[in-house]
């Protein structure tokens, strides 16, 4: 039978071996072969923890193996791991003690983020007194790395609750058995949390990702920085961008096509004593009615969700962001500010920016960078692990 990862405390895991090209890109610093360069998986069963080896039988570290994914190998050591729970447990508490020296103005943060915690395939988000979490990958789905993940989390952070979410198509392409999301421990659903001395609800069960767009949470601050009068935020989920605009005494204007995240955002916006005006539609629609008939902005928010889900899809969303960019900067008084973001990995700094260049080209507008950022940091970049950065804000000053 193969080794289970319940017997995994004593287990000297199976082997599997990996291409010279595999072994190379573990040895310059990267954390996943994929399965064209996994030469040898005897009896390797899927999810299983595996010791990778190179093509002369040297020991490259530890990792979770995947049977279904083109990422069939990600490392969770470059040591031969010996007490797997151990290891889990330190982890965990090196990504929470990262947060603390890092995270400032908040009770809502992400904990854990995959690879770039060395924990890949498991995602954890905390919302004040409240946990969320998602599994990725067959390994962190089993039910040993569960048990030790959370019983160290709880340990840890005392949650209320914990909650976990499903990405049904991920766990179609991991080849698990499908499940709900819901509560796996503690009864609590929903709560309040805090960012930047604004107030946020929070519902376990309801809403986009894990609940909230935590990685913009620096960007907001920094956005409320520069912005000015009347404000745009296209694409405003629960009002993250909103709320922070109309707390620097922008007069804010919410869009979004989805209801039930407006109506979040509209009671965000009650909860904080704001008035915010939310506007459902497709932005595309909108913006393109909005233009035509003549309304003007000081500062205009796009926070599109991510248009490349691939790189087959790299020229539509390439030219989803020009479209957007192009309507965004002729409807901009000048002086105006315009933040900017692509969360799409595929697309890089270097092809978003081009993109809103041109868009500005188009729309005769000069753009001045004021701030180019990316994800929030307890959403750690990897510098060897480029995988892990996604996400692009940058914050520009149009200046005719
Ligand atoms: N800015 C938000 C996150 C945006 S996520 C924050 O900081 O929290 C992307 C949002 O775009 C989602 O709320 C989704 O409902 C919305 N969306 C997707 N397609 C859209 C479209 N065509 N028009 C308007 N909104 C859209």
């Amino acid at each position: 039978m193969p080794p289970s990862l319940d017997d995994s405390d004593t287990l000297a895991f199976l082997k599997i071996k990996v291409s010279a090209r595999g072994a190379n890109r573990i040895k310059d610093g990267h954390v996943w072969v994929y399965r064209s360069d996994v030469t040898a998986t005897d009896g390797v069963a899927p999810g299983s923890v595996v010791r990778v080896m190179d093509d002369r039988g040297k020991s490259l570290g530890t990792a979770f193996y995947s049977s279904a994914s083109q990422i069939a190998i990600r490392l969770i050591s470059r040591e031969a791991v010996k007490d797997l729970h151990g290891l889990l447990r330190e982890r965990i508490r090196s990504a929470i003690a990262y947060r603390e020296r890092i995270v400032r103005n908040t009770d809502a943060y992400r904990v854990v983020f995959s690879e770039a915690d060395f924990l890949p395939g498991l995602i954890v988000d905390r919302y004040n007194d409240l946990l969320s979490f998602q599994v990725l990958t067959q390994a962190t789905d089993s039910e040993a790395v569960r048990v030790t993940v959370l019983s160290e989390l709880t340990e840890q952070l005392h949650p209320a609750a914990i909650g976990e979410r499903v990405e049904p198509k991920i766990r179609e392409l991991e080849q698990l058995p499908q499940r709900c999301s819901g509560l796996v421990q503690g009864e609590k659903t929903s709560t309040i949390f805090s960012m930047n001395g604004l107030r946020f609800h929070y519902d376990v069960n309801a809403g986009q990702k894990t609940g909230a767009f935590l990685d913009q949470r620096e960007n907001y601050a920094a956005a409320a920085r520069y912005a000015q009068g009347e404000a745009l935020d296209v694409f405003c989920y629960h009002g993250g961008f909103a709320l922070h605009l109309a707390q620097a005494g922008c007069k804010v204007t919410g869009m979004d096509s989805s209801r039930p995240a407006l109506e979040v955002a509209d009671r965000n916006a009650a909860l904080n004593g704001r008035e915010i005006e939310w506007i459902e539609g497709n932005a595309f629609d909108v913006l393109r009615d909005y233009a035509k008939s003549g309304q003007r902005y000081d500062t205009i928010v796009l926070d599109p969700p991510a248009f490349a889900k691939s790189k087959r899809d790299l020229d539509t969303a390439l030219r989803g962001y020009k479209e957007l960019n192009l309507r965004a900067l002729k409807m901009l008084r000048p002086g105006g500010i315009l933040v900017t973001c692509s969360c799409s990995y595929h697309v890089s700094t270097a092809e978003f920016l081009g993109v809103v260049a041109d868009a500005a080209r188009d729309a005769h507008r000069d753009l001045r960078i004021l701030d180019s950022r990316t994800q929030a940091k307890d959403h750690p970049i990897l510098a060897n692990v480029p995988e892990t950065g996604y996400l692009k804000c940058m914050i520009m000053h149009v200046s005719n």
